[in-house]
């Protein structure tokens, strides 16, 4: 079992557990000392956007599980799973620096048992934007998400707004099947300029990394209009689609307004709120971003 020990709690080693009842052991202990389970799941490459989530999750709650887990069942068969970034040691250090107690980090065949048959599916929710660039992608996604909670059993678990069809997804999943955990969304952490962070920007050459900037700025052009007035959802997406096509080393998937809860495209722009959503391509990066957009 590898354990680290940083600087910044040189008291504290940070154990990291392999096995499905290691984990549920440290678990067990923490809950006899009364302390509350956050969980935070993540497939590694952690940068500032996952160091917030175990911040938030550690200023709130007494014992911090961190997952890094490369998940296959979520990746496309010509995507990037064999090559996703994988630093473990530093992802330690990482996780000890911002709060973490424990990090399990699982093979693959502890969490898909050899034989195994079950998935989960949000049907509907999973099918649009993701769902329909990535088939297959969410039953992923909720299947690796549910086995972690029954592992894990935390009382909240942390998730990322960056990937806001993601953690909608895993509310109706645990809404739906009555699972008893509570799911916190933190805001996307993102660069000075605006990007997103993502494990994925690695991949990115220097030219790239600027060209990618026009998913965010695409967004914020589309809450400027909302800002100055614009209530028309259609015309605010075809701004922003041309806005997003301007440069032609972007690739667009979906760019779109869309309701909060249903994910479904806006006409009206009335609600309380309407979230921004945009899928691009970026040389050979796909990158996703999106922006919820108050309407006053
Ligand atoms: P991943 O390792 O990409 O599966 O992400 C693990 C968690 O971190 C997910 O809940 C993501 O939504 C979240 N996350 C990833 N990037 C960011 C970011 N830039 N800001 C906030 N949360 C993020």
């Amino acid at each position: 079992m590898p354990n680290i020990t940083g600087a910044s709690q040189s008291s504290t080693t940070l154990p990291c557990v392999r096995t499905v009842a290691e984990i549920r052991e440290r678990v067990a202990e923490a809950r006899g000392q009364a302390q509350s389970i956050a969980f935070v799941p993540t497939m590694g490459a952690l940068h500032e956007g996952h160091a917030e989530l175990i911040r938030q999750a550690s200023a709130s709650y007494g014992f911090v599980v961190v997952s890094i887990f490369v998940n296959p069942t979520q990746f496309g068969p010509r995507e990037d799973f064999t090559r996703y970034p994988r630093h473990l040691d530093r992802d330690l250090d990482i996780c000890l620096k911002n709060g973490a107690h424990c990090v399990f980090h699982p093979d693959v065949t502890d969490i898909y048992p050899p034989g195994g048959m079950t998935v989960v599916t949000v049907p509907g929710l999973a099918d649009r934007w993701e769902g329909e660039f990535r088939p297959g992608h969410f039953q992923g996604v909720t299947t690796v998400v549910l086995k972690l909670f029954e592992i894990v059993r935390p009382d909240v678990a942390f998730f990322g707004q960056k990937d806001y069809q993601q953690q909608l997804l895993i509310r109706r999943m645990c809404c739906d099947l009555h699972v008893p955990v509570e799911i916190r969304t933190i805001p996307t952490v993102r660069e000075p300029d605006g990007l997103a962070m993502s494990s994925r920007n690695v991949y990115l050459s220097a030219t790239e990394r600027q060209t990618a900037l026009s998913l965010s700025q695409t967004l914020r052009h589309g809450q400027s209009l909302i800002e100055a007035g614009e209530r028309n959802g259609r015309r605010v997406q075809q701004a922003m689609r041309e806005r997003l096509t301007r440069d032609a080393a972007v690739s667009v998937d979906y760019v779109e307004l869309v309701d909060p809860q249903t994910l479904i495209p806006v006409v009206e722009l009335a609600s309380p709120t309407v979230v921004a959503i945009v899928a691009a391509r970026v040389g050979t990066t796909r990158l996703i971003d999106n922006l919820i957009i108050p309407l006053r």
